[in-house]
């Protein structure tokens, strides 16, 4: 037995062992990327893996826990929060991304990439299967494009959902800009594996998709392309060309995530009760 309290104590312990949460180059000096991440469990049996498949939610491309691997009882969902160096320093540029945020979306990813594979080995070695769907070959996204082009709302029909994972693991609820809002906040980065071993269900603490968000609209009136609105939610076409903009301007780096800071939802949960 293996139970949620160790699984943490021991993810948190290979959080601080694997390298690559500090940066330090001259562009931002030594900076934190990513504070300790918080956790929340699933039994891979949840019928809310299913419901992910309909084409509404995520779509048919969609795999779940049982098609990654099939041995599954639990899937761990993380939400790794931005420090506040990273998160502080979007604040200030209101167009352009900061320097500290590209590293913490490019660098980080890369150190949440060498994370999930620390902890995958862990679970291994503890005599588990284990499967992290972000670092599996068989993980992508199918971007469908019509005859008309790509609609506004356009479905990134992907193999998994960190995003998607964390709702079902009781981490949190959707945002107006389509964030997941942890207890943690937005401001930040999801990862999840899916293991043979069992674990006691996070409780959601929620029925709705958004019910951690507000609706105040912040996220709208900060974000440079316009790509969100209190009416129609967001607007993933508008919302690509100005991180492609920034990809030129910053490339190998990129990144926006203005709807993410200087709103209620950045280190927490407003919605919440
Ligand atoms: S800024 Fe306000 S409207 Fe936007 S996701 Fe956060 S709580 Fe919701
Ligand atoms: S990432 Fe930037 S462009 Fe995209 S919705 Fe958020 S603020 Fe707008």
């Amino acid at each position: 037995m293996y139970s949620n309290a160790e699984l943490v104590k021991d993810c948190l312990e290979l959080f601080r062992q694997t390298e690559g949460d500090i940066v330090d180059v001259p562009e931002i000096g030594e900076t934190v990327l990513f504070d300790e991440p918080i956790f929340g469990f699933a039994s891979a049996g949840d019928g809310i893996f299913e419901t992910f498949r309909r084409k509404e939610v995520i779509g048919a491309n969609y795999f779940g826990p049982y098609e990654w691997l099939p041995e599954a009882r639990s899937v761990v969902a993380l939400f790794l929060p931005f420090s506040e160096a990273v998160r502080k320093s979007n604040r200030e540029d209101k167009t352009d991304p900061s320097r500290e945020w590209l590293y913490a979306r490019i660098e980080g990813q890369e150190f949440i990439g060498k994370y999930m594979a620390a902890v995958k080995q862990l679970f291994e070695e503890k005599g588990f299967k284990a499967c992290v769907p972000a670092l599996d070959e068989r993980f992508g996204i199918k971007i469908e494009i019509t005859s008309k082009g790509l609609r506004p709302d356009f479905h990134a029909d992907s193999r998994w959902s960190e995003r998607h994972a964390a709702y079902a693991c009781g981490l949190g609820t959707f945002g107006l800009s389509r964030g997941l809002i942890s207890e943690r906040g937005m401001a930040g980065r999801y990862a999840s594996i899916i293991v043979s071993a069992d674990f006691e269900p996070t409780p959601r603490a929620y029925t709705g998709i958004d019910d951690y968000c507000i609706k105040c609209g912040v996220c709208a009136k900060n974000c440079p392309a316009n790509a969100i609105s209190l009416k129609h939610g967001k607007n993933n076409i508008k919302c690509n060309k100005h991180v492609e903009t920034m990809k030129k301007k910053y490339s190998p780096r990129y990144g926006c995530g203005k709807c993410q800071v200087g709103v209620p939802c950045e280190f927490r949960a407003p919605g919440k009760k």
